[in-house]
C-alpha cells in the first residue's frame, strides 16, 4: 500500500537513524508499509539493522543499511555520500538515534557523559540535519525532517537525566528555528517528544525495571509501544501533515 497521491513526483526514500531498535525500528516498519523505501542507520548493531531491512525488504520496499556514529561529522559526511553514490534522493530524515546516558542526580552525571550525549542528541541531529538540506537543495526537494524529542524536554528528568533533558529542550529549538528558516524552500522540519516507551534505552541508562516504576505516573497509567511512537512519526513526514512545521507533537500518554 502506499499513501501517496499519485502526482507526488517527489522521492520516496527516508533516512531514519538508529533504525536498528525500538522506535527507530518501529519507524521504518511503518514507513515502509506506507509505501516509503528506507535507508536504515545505525551506531553498533548491525544485525538488528539488517534483520529489520529484510522486514521491509519482505514488504517489497528498498532498504539499505548505513553504519555511522551521528556523534561522528565523519561519519555523518560518509552516510550522505553512500547515500548519494547508493540510495537515491531522499524524501526526508527521521533524526532518531539519541542516548541518555547512566541515569541518577545531575551532581553525579560525568562531563564525559553530558558532552558525548549532547555530541550524539544535539550535534548529531544538526549535522544531519544540514546534510539533509544540502541534499534536498541539490535535488530540488521539498524535504522534511522530523526530529525525536522527549517529554524530558518538559520536565527536565529530575534525579534522572537533567543533561538529557536539556539535550532535547536543544533539540526543540533547533526544530521550530531551522523549520522556519527553511520554510520558504517548501521544506519541514517537525518533532515528535515520546514519553517512557517500550525499548531497550531504560537498560542502557542502567535501569532495566524503569518502566514498571514510571507507569504509575503517566496518566494513561503505561509506557507507549515504539509503534504508537512510529505512527506520530511517519504522520508528521507524509503528505497528510502538509501544513505543519516547527511544531513538537507529544505523544507522551498525558504527560
Ligand atoms: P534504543 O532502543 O536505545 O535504540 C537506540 C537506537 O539508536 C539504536 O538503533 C542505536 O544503534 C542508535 N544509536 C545510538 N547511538 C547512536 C549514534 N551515536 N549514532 C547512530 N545511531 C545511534 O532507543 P529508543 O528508546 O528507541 O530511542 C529512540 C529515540 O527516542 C531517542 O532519540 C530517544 O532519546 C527518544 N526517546 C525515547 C524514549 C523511551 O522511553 N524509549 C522516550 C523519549 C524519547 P545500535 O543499535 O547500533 O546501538
Amino acid at each position: 500500500m502506499n499513501d501517496r497521491h499519485p502526482d507526488d513526483r517527489r522521492p520516496n526514500t527516508l533516512l531514519i537513524t538508529g533504525a536498528g531498535r525500538g522506535i527507530g525500528a518501529a519507524t521504518a516498519l511503518a514507513a515502509a508499509r506506507l509505501g516509503h523505501d528506507i535507508v536504515l542507520n545505525y551506531a553498533r548493531d548491525e544485525q538488528a539493522a539488517r534483520a529489520v531491512a529484510e522486514s521491509i525488504r519482505a514488504m517489497g520496499r528498498r532498504a539499505a543499511v548505513i553504519q555511522a556514529d551521528v556523534g561522528r561529522s565523519e561519519d555523518v559526511r560518509r552516510m550522505f555520500a553512500a547515500i548519494d553514490a547508493e540510495a537515491g534522493p531522499l524524501l526526508g530524515l527521521v533524526n532518531n538515534a539519541g542516548i541518555t546516558g547512566p541515569i541518577g542526580p545531575f551532581m553525579d552525571t560525568t562531563e564525559a557523559t553530558i558532552e558525548r550525549v549532547f555530541r550524539v542528541n544535539v550535534l548529531g541531529a544538526m549535522q544531519c540535519a544540514r546534510e539533509a538540506l544540502t541534499h534536498f537543495r541539490r535535488h530540488g526537494t521539498r524535504g522534511v525532517i522530523v526530529n525525536v524529542s522527549s517529554v524530558a524536554a518538559r520536565t527536565g528528568s529530575p534525579g534522572e537525566y537533567v543533561h538529557y533533558a536539556a539535550s532535547k529542550a536543544a533539540l526543540e529549538a533547533f526544530t521550530l528555528g531551522l523549520a522556519r528558516e527553511a520554510a520558504a524552500e517548501g521544506i519541514r522540519v517537525c518533532g515528535v517528544a515520546p514519553g517512557s516507551t517500550l525499548t531497550d534505552i531504560h537498560a542502557a541508562a542502567g535501569e532495566p525495571d524503569r518502566p514498571a516504576r514510571v507507569a504509575p505516573r503517566i496518566p494513561l497509567g503505561r509506557l507507549a509501544e515504539p509503534a504508537e511512537i512510529a505512527a506520530a512519526i511517519v504522520w508528521l513526514a507524509s503528505p497528510a501533515a502538509s501544513y505543519v512545521t516547527g511544531t513538537t507533537l507529544a505523544c507522551a500518554g498525558g504527560l
